[in-house]
């Protein structure tokens, strides 16, 4: 048996799944492990080495090599001293898909994929709104034209490939976050049944 339980959490930028993230911690007990956030507070690191390819990454919207990445992701799993992880905004591409496969293999299992599902109307608008107090350097809108491309070449196909693994639990990003959560809710405890 694996070490950890994993649930990856993926949608477009905006989509829900920091707001969601919350609630699953709060009602759940996972750590939640955002790779956006792991990256960002690597960038702020003195010394880290990464932090200037990070920062032209996030701010074109492209995607951090997978050693960085998987790397923090691991430092946090096992500092954490927990078993059941929510990985928020990971997998994004098959270097990230590859990467994690090679790295976890035997020692973290995909358990579900929640993806929330947005248009890309509202993940612009949510992300616009978010920019005017997040202090985000991507959240601006040439930034997110950039994201959005990213998120449509790149990961949609992440989840196709766990949809035809069957670990996809899809959701309506649109509705207000408590409908999310209350189909979120059912879909987690189903995996803890
Ligand atoms: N990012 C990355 N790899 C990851 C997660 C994030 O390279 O595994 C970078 C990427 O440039 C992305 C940015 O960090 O556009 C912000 O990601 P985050 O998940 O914080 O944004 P969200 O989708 O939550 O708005
Ligand atoms: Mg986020």
């Amino acid at each position: 048996m694996a070490k950890y339980n994993v649930v990856f959490v993926l949608g477009g930028p905006g989509a829900g799944k920091g707001t969601q993230c919350e609630n699953i911690v709060r009602d759940f007990g996972y750590v939640h492990l955002s790779a956006g956030d792991l990256l960002r507070a690597e960038r702020q690191r003195p010394g880290s080495q990464f932090g200037e390819e990070i920062e032209g990454h996030i701010r074109n919207g492209t995607i951090v090599p997978v050693q960085i990445t998987c790397s923090l992701l691991r430092r946090a799993m096992e500092d954490s001293g927990k078993n059941n992880f929510l990985i928020d905004g990971f997998p994004r591409n098959k270097d990230n898909l590859d990467g994690w496969n090679k790295a976890m293999e035997g020692v973290a299992d995909v358990k579900m994929v929640l993806f929330f599902d947005c248009t890309e109307k509202t993940c612009i608008d949510r992300c616009l709104n978010r920019g005017k107090t997040s202090g985000r350097s991507d959240d601006n809108l040439e930034s997110l034209q950039k994201r959005i491309q990213t998120y449509t070449n790149s990961t949609m196909s992440i989840i196709e490939h766990y949809k035809k693994m069957d670990l996809v639990c899809e959701l309506n990003g649109e509705n207000s976050p408590d409908k999310v959560f209350d189909e979120v809710k059912v879909a987690l405890d189903k995996l803890s049944s």
